[in-house]
């Protein structure tokens, strides 16, 4: 059994690791214990990192790499501990019976050799499905330069696998990371995409993956800049098929003259999550999100920076405009489109009736008209100072026309 000292070194260095929010999976239960499939596996964020409901856990904290920024790495003056594949399932069942979890977020430092590392973590996930019959999520951190059978292997058992980009150019890998390669961390990305690809045409029986891959990335830590990040993880979507790319500003844990001394900000980190939504939910391309080398603007969003760039294509008539216009209309957001949509066909819109559409109309009201009418600045500078006061006080009420609780629902919801 796991003693508590080891318990808590092994979960303690798993903390930074934020790829583990899940989205649940179609692993049903045929007579076991647990479900990764009807509530998901809740994925709530404690200020510190850690994710609540999944045992988020390392095998080892008892690193042969290197990593600049990593608490775990070679040089660094820490207790090492490790647990066995038998110890890490019983825990998982103990604390799944007891309530306190739903799933298991397994990762390990690299002990010994890749493969050595990557055969225990098989072992207890193997462990937890044949064994204990275990049917709740599990999200298994793969160890770059492990086998391919390995691989192939884990992703029959967990629910989602993902490898950390950790840093977006290979030059920082190298700086930082010397043990890793850009290479190294995209091939097994590559060989799970294809499997799982195969899997699917060949309709198997089993499951492969069914919650796929994510990644994260470090920001802040190196040099690149917002551009390049989402570069990147517009072609990790179309690439190799991943659910969700994260992003973690740089928090200095160690001091190391190569990193910087001051954490990367958070304001950044939500910049590059709303560039994200926007990749995936609303067509937007990288290349029109931000220049390559340039950094997302920090005072107002990704989309009305977008849109400010761009005003010739604006207003657009809502009652006419198509759904990929909408969608970029800064405050109108998926869902909010396809209401526009459905409702149009029976109605001439104005803006009453966006308004009870949720529409963030402090935002829109610049960029539409609704049945003629257009309540927005009169020029671009005006619009411009406007909405990055609003975005300085989220909770002003800028018109009272406008005023509602619409910032607060755009924050809980991520729409745009
Ligand atoms: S491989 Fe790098 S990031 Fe992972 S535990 Fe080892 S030193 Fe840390």
């Amino acid at each position: 059994m796991i003693d508590e000292m080891r318990l808590k070194i092994l979960t303690e260095g798993a903390k930074y690791d934020v790829s583990c929010s899940s989205s649940g999976s179609k692993r049903k239960n045929e007579g076991g214990m647990g479900n990764g499939y009807a509530a998901g596996c809740c994925h709530s964020f404690t200020p510190d990192g850690r994710c609540i409901s999944l045992l988020k856990i390392l095998m080892s904290n008892n690193c042969i790499y290197n990593c600049k920024y990593c608490p775990n790495r070679l040089d660094a003056d820490v207790r090492r501990v490790s647990a066995t594949p038998e110890e890490i399932a019983q825990l998982t069942i103990d604390f799944y019976k007891r309530n306190y979890i739903e799933g298991l977020f397994l990762s390990s430092a690299v002990e010994k050799s890749p493969n050595d590392t990557m055969e225990r973590l098989v072992r207890t996930v193997k462990l937890l499905r044949t064994q204990y019959r275990f049917h709740g999520y599990i999200h298994l951190k793969g160890i770059p330069r492990a086998d391919e059978a390995l691989i192939r292997e884990a992703a029959s058992y967990a629910d989602r696998m993902s490898y950390n980009i950790e840093l977006p150019s290979e030059a920082s890998l190298k700086l930082l990371a010397p043990q890793k390669s850009k290479e190294s961390l995209l091939l097994p990305m590559k060989q799970l995409a294809r499997e799982k690809a195969v899997f699917r045409e060949e309709k198997r029986k089993g499951l492969f993956l069914p919650a796929g891959q994510t990644t994260q990335m470090i920001v802040g830590a190196s040099p690149e800049p917002d551009g390049q990040i989402v570069r990147l993880t517009q072609s990790l979507y179309r690439n190799m098929g991943l659910k969700r790319v994260y992003y973690s500003s740089y928090v200095p844990v160690v001091h190391d003259s190569l990193l910087p001394d001051l954490p990367a900000g958070q304001l950044r980190e939500h910049r590059l999550y709303q560039a994200d939504w926007l990749l995936r939910f609303y067509g937007f391309t990288a290349e029109e999100i931000a220049p390559e080398n340039e950094n997302l603007p920090l005072d107002l969003d990704p989309k009305c920076a977008w849109a400010l760039r761009n005003m010739h294509l604006f207003p657009v008539e809502v009652n006419r405009a198509p759904l990929e216009m909408l969608l970029r209309v800064p405050g109108i957001g998926g869902r909010s489109a396809q209401k526009i949509l459905e409702a149009r066909r029976y109605t001439k819109l104005g803006f009453e009736h966006l308004a009870r559409m949720r529409v963030v109309l402090k935002r829109a009201r610049h960029f539409i008209t609704a049945n003629g009418k257009f309540y927005g600045a009169e020029n671009e500078t005006a619009v411009r100072g406007l909405l990055t006061a609003g975005e300085k006080n989220e909770n002003a009420e800028q018109l009272s026309l406008f005023g509602t609780s619409e910032t607060a629902l755009s924050a809980l919801t991520g729409e745009l």
